[in-house]
């Protein structure tokens, strides 16, 4: 049995995880369960998976969950608070920890996991891109395995040799697809006036609207050329991204060779969590077979940088000091959370993200605490340009 803590387990990747999971119960058992506030969501997993322990970062919501587990009569502890999340994402009982808090906030938690020595399966992007570095640097040191979650990079792994020594000499870059979100056809001038429900309607993929805004900024796709950038060690300068409307071709490797190795797959979050659970076998993920004759075509674009400039800024962050991505992540959570709020524009997110990002991109931080203090003073800017900016 493989003991499994899953940390967002209320959002998107936390349900398609307990999804997957309900198929093979005779090979994992749920540890724990862990969400911000949402008890009422968190007591129906509960119910049905039975895990030893449930957590919610908000104090008032687990005494709620408490409250309610107990008139189930369900042996599962509640436990509250940001220290039992490290508690549950490094106990010496857990084999694997699904890591799907959204933005900076599952940094902390992700990084416990990894320093544990635990399987992580990572869907936290933003750990990456605020923390890449010393994220690795955690992984190796802990000895235990690192599985990304993206679609992307769970793609690009399965494509890449299989021993990682040959990883930097026999590829020669990497490919990134990105669908080019609900607004890939949009006329430019009417992006100022696109609500949140517009840029959270997602053409293929049905996620979070956090990652969803980021989808339609194409600001995802920034993040995660910063992502791969430190899962493969590949310099900038050898990942590319190119527009795949359809979402099939998950991303793809080219080798010096001139061999091409993509993986395909239809659109469905399942598919790479499935992966990451049972690597280095397959089982099934309860994912729609692909039927590429029903599907006809699959078309390729290069983005356009006018519709997408957000894109440029992960290349231009990579090339700045050490915080630069961190800077990059912060002001673009407090954009996009304004614009979520209805108090920003969705063509001033990019505003934010760049002002912030020559205001404070050159700092130098490498440890933790300068991390967390750059991420910080980065929200506060981002802050400030928000107000100025606001409707
Ligand atoms: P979501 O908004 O649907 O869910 C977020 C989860 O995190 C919830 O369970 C919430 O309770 C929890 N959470 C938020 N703040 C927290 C905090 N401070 N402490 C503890 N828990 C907290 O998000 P999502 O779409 O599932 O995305 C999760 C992560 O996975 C993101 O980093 C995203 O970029 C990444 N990801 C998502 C998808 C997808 O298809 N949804 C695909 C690739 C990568
Ligand atoms: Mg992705």
């Amino acid at each position: 049995m493989k003991r499994i803590t899953i940390l967002g387990s209320t959002g998107s990747i936390g349900r398609s995880t307990l999804e997957v999971l309900g198929l093979h119960p005779e090979e994992f058992e749920v540890f724990a369960l862990a969400a911000r506030s949402s008890h009422q969501a968190l007591l129906e997993q509960c119910v049905r998976h039975a895990p030893r322990y449930a957590v919610l970062e908000d104090e008032q919501a687990a005494e709620h969950l408490r409250r309610e587990l107990g008139r189930t009569g369900s042996r599962t502890e509640v436990l509250a608070g940001a220290g039992a999340m490290l508690r549950v994402a490094s106990d010496p009982e857990v084999h694997m920890v699904m890591a799907a808090i959204v933005g900076a906030a599952g940094l902390d938690s992700a990084l416990a996991a990894a320093r544990a020595g635990k399987r992580v399966l990572l869907a936290n992007k933003e750990s990456l891109v605020v923390a890449g570095e010393l994220f690795m640097r955690a992984m190796h040191e802990g000895g235990g395995e690192l599985l990304p979650i993206d679609s992307e990079h769970s793609a690009i792994l399965q494509s890449m040799p299989a021993e990682r020594e040959r990883w930097d000499l026999d590829v020669r870059e990497i490919t990134l697809t990105a669908s080019g979100g609900p607004f890939r056809c949009a006329e430019p001038a009417a992006l100022e006036t696109m609500t949140p429900a517009q840029a959270c309607a997602h053409p293929n993929w049905s996620m979070g609207r956090k990652i969803s805004v980021d989808s339609a900024t194409m600001m995802n796709k920034a993040l995660e050329v910063i992502e791969a950038h430190y899962l493969f060690g590949m310099p900038a300068s050898r990942i590319q991204v190119l527009i795949h409307p359809q979402s099939i071709v998950h991303s793809m490797v080219t080798y010096h060779d001139g061999s091409v190795l993509a993986q395909l797959g239809v659109p469905d979050m399942r598919t790479p969590i499935a992966y990451g659970l049972s690597w280095p076998r397959r089982m099934a993920s309860g994912s729609s077979w692909l039927d590429l004759a029903r599907i006809g075509r699959l078309d390729f674009e290069e983005p356009d940088a006018a519709r997408f400039p957000g894109l440029g800024l992960a290349f231009a962050a990579l090339e700045m000091a050490g915080g630069a991505c961190a800077v990059l992540n912060a002001a673009n959570e407090v954009a996009v959370q304004a614009f979520l709020d209805g108090s920003l524009r969705f063509t001033d997110i990019h505003r934010v993200n760049a002002a912030t990002l020559e205001a404070l991109g050159g700092s130098a931080a490498r440890e933790l605490d300068e991390l967390l203090d750059l991420d910080a003073r980065a929200r506060a800017d981002a802050a400030t340009r928000v107000h100025a900016l606001a409707r």
